[in-house]
């Protein structure tokens, strides 16, 4: 480790001056700390946020949730209305990381967590991410737990997020706090692909500070879940996953929200099958029609080809769990 400043801050206003200082937020710690450990990152000044109060669930007018950024995986996990409204969250929170790990990570944190790309994390490699201009190890390199979708010449690392997926499928909006007041970001625009600029990972400006996730209210019925196909059944991050919500109203799908995560270099909406569902009657050929939209445009890598046929398999379970099989 090396020196820099910690300072708590006990408002938002407070917390703004120091980001707009180049104060780095921090709450749980559980991304940030491991990487100044490793002197990945090297921040002069830590912000310690978690006193501000930002840490409920609260249901919105329009019949929807506001998940504050400094709730906890596990609180966000096991609050009744996630549970109930959106038990593709509470599923996507659970299958990550392990109990002490949830115990400490907020969702504002998980949200903003880095790749797990092990060239990013290696200070002796070339990471376009790490050190703009250097290059791309994984390219050549080992890169089976890559992205296949959304990958740019510089950077092919996977967001590695579960309840981002669900976010993403489900068109949250992320609250955000700065200078120039508050804004919502749609969720599909909030985390960036890498293009030329790997390092520039969301559309958050100087100093911006998270104040919550907002999930939309949805047509009910809705059924919903997610599915995690890993390595090991536990504390390991998503060879390929999928967030399902479908609305079936009089035996037809009415409406339905699906993205991949294990896959991208953010979380991956799947519009192309989302628009195969709607209008169409849940049965099992229905499903593998959907699924199989589901890696078009895929750009495999040396390392992972299996995904593009993994994440095919995943969605149409995924669909299948969510939808029932006639
Ligand atoms: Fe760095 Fe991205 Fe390449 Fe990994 S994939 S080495 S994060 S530039």
């Amino acid at each position: 480790m090396y020196p820099f400043d910690y300072t708590r801050v006990s408002d938002t206003e407070e917390a703004l001056a120091a980001g707009r200082r180049g104060g780095r937020y921090i709450a749980g710690g559980t991304t940030l700390v491991d990487l100044m450990r490793e002197t990945v990152e090297r921040p002069q000044t830590v912000v310690d946020i978690s006193g501000l109060p930002l840490d409920e669930v609260t249901a919105t007018e329009r019949g929807g949730l506001r998940i504050g950024a400094l709730v906890t995986m596990t609180e966000a996990a096991a609050h009744p209305k996630v549970r109930t409204l959106f038990p593709v969250v509470s599923q996507a929170l659970e299958l990550s990381a392990s109990a002490q790990l949830r115990n400490m990570a907020t969702i504002g944190g998980n949200i903003m967590q880095r790749t797990r790309c092990t060239y990013f994390r290696d200070v002796t490699a070339a990471c376009n991410k790490r050190d703009p201009g250097s290059g791309c190890a994984a390219r050549e390199g080992y890169n089976r737990p890559h992205a296949i979708l959304g990958t740019s010449e510089a950077c092919v690392a996977t967001h590695p997020s579960d309840v981002a997926v669900a976010f993403a499928a489900l068109e949250a909006q992320v609250h955000v706090l700065g200078a120039d007041g508050q804004r919502q970001i749609p969720f599909a625009d909030f985390l960036l692909r890498p293009g030329s600029t790997p390092n520039r990972e969301q559309a958050l400006r100087n100093g911006e500070l998270i104040t919550a996730v907002e999930i939309p209210a949805l047509p009910r019925p809705l059924a919903s879940g997610y599915l995690k196909v890993r390595d090991r059944q536990s504390y390991e991050f998503a060879l390929t996953s999928a967030a399902v919500a479908l609305h079936v109203r009089g035996g037809v799908i009415r409406d339905a929200k699906v993205a991949a995560g294990g896959v991208g270099t953010v979380p991956w909406k799947l519009p192309a099958v989302e628009q195969h569902l709607v209008g169409e009657r849940p049965s099992a050929s229905l499903w593998a029609a959907a699924a199989a939209k589901a890696a078009d445009g895929a750009r495999p890598l040396r390392h992972n080809r299996f995904k593009t046929d993994l994440l095919k398999r995943t969605v149409e379970r995924q669909l299948r769990i969510v939808g029932g099989t006639k």
